[in-house]
C-alpha cells in the first residue's frame, strides 16, 4: 500500500503533550503508550498519576488482586 496519510505543507512534528518528545505515528498525538495514559489519568483522576507507581497504604490489607 502507498496511501499516504494528509498531511498540511511542510512537516509537522506533532510532539507529545505530556513529555515534550516528537509523537509516535501509533500513539499520536503521544510518543508512547505510557505518556497516552498519563494523560488519560490526568482527565479521568483529575490528578497527575503516573502508571507503575503503586501507592501502598500504611496499614496493610493484602486484599489486592
Ligand atoms: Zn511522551
Amino acid at each position: 500500500m502507498s496511501a499516504r496519510p494528509m498531511r498540511p505543507r511542510g512537516p509537522t512534528v506533532e510532539r507529545c503533550p505530556i513529555c515534550g518528545k516528537p509523537a509516535s505515528a501509533e500513539e499520536a498525538p503521544f510518543c508512547s503508550s505510557r505518556c497516552r495514559e498519563v494523560d488519560l489519568n490526568r482527565w479521568l483522576g483529575g490528578a497527575y498519576r503516573i502508571p507503575g507507581e503503586a501507592v501502598r497504604e500504611p496499614g496493610g490489607s493484602d486484599d489486592e488482586d
